[in-house]
């Protein structure tokens, strides 16, 4: 149990990757702080399941990652409560489709809120107290959409493009305090969100389960197959290993081979 003593915050944990990320670094005996929304009782389990991965004790903060007096005061909290965050893990995030001619406003500046400069605030706010504790772990869930584009997704792509050049960034001015900072770029990844879409695009496209599958949501993907949240969060609990400690201002691609071609 390698992060025996550590604290983690991993923004948008009630569901999907953050969730698999909460627990992989809870199973190895991090303090998780969760994040995200959701019904309490569902939420209330999750924590509680925690708990139960190594015994160490889990958090819930519910902050609005679009609202930077609530992502200031989660990070003080957590402080108060665990002496940390000794890794911040920035994965809430959210997409809308649109030509950007016909884009709306509100979903821009939501989507630029959520994917970015909460990655940016979360960050800034961390960084004193991890350099106070001489190392830390700065992830952010970007995309395949960090380094190629899709139609239709301007802010999307644009945001996650965004948490790769912030990643590099302040990798360049943590290099020497032990901290290390990347990013993650999975390419399509199952989740039940996933799931929900197929029967509706069976309907609308007149297709088989198979053909939604292959020719619309892994078009892109070469291995024909979904990546799991699973093998993300394998990746995120490998940067916070020591071993790792050299890897640093990398974009760290789990995709498929999407951006391969
Ligand atoms: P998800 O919808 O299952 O999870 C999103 C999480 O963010 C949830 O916990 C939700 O409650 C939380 N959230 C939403 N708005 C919030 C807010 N304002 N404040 C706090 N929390 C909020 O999605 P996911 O597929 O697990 O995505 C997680 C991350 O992975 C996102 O950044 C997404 O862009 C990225 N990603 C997903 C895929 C994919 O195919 N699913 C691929 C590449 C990257």
């Amino acid at each position: 149990m390698f992060l025996k003593g550590k604290s983690a915050i991993v923004t948008g944990s009630t569901s999907g990757i953050g969730l698999a990320i909460a627990r992989a670094l809870a199973a190895e005996g991090a303090s998780v702080t969760i994040n995200g929304f959701g019904e309490a009782a569902a939420i209330e389990a999750v924590r509680a399941e925690l708990e139960t991965l190594a015994g160490a004790p889990a958090r819930y903060d519910g902050a609005n990652l679009m609202d930077v007096a609530a992502i200031e005061r989660m990070a003080r909290d957590c402080h108060e409560a665990t002496g940390g965050p000794d890794i911040i893990v920035n994965n809430a995030g959210m997409q809308h489709v649109s030509p950007i001619e016909e884009f709306p406003v509100d979903q821009y500046d939501r989507i630029v809120a959520l994917n970015m400069s909460a990655a940016f605030h979360l960050t800034r706010m961390v960084v004193p107290m991890m350099k106070a504790r001489k190392w830390g772990r700065i992830l952010s869930t970007a995309s395949a959409h960090s380094l190629v584009a899709s139609p239709n997704k301007s802010a999307y792509v644009m945001t996650k493009h965004a948490i790769a050049g912030l990643t590099k960034t302040i990798a360049l001015e943590l290099a020497t305090t032990g901290i290390t900072v990347n990013c993650i770029s999975p390419g399509y990844v199952w989740t039940t969100l996933v799931e929900n879409q197929i029967p509706d695009t069976m309907k609308a496209r007149g297709l088989t389960r198979d053909q939604v599958i292959n020719d619309v949501l892994l078009a892109a993907q070469p291995t024909k197959k979904f990546v799991t949240p699973q093998e993300v969060a394998a990746m995120a609990l490998f940067l916070c290993r020591d071993e790792a400690g050299s890897i640093t201002g990398a974009n760290m691609s789990v995709d498929g081979g999407w951006t391969a071609q």
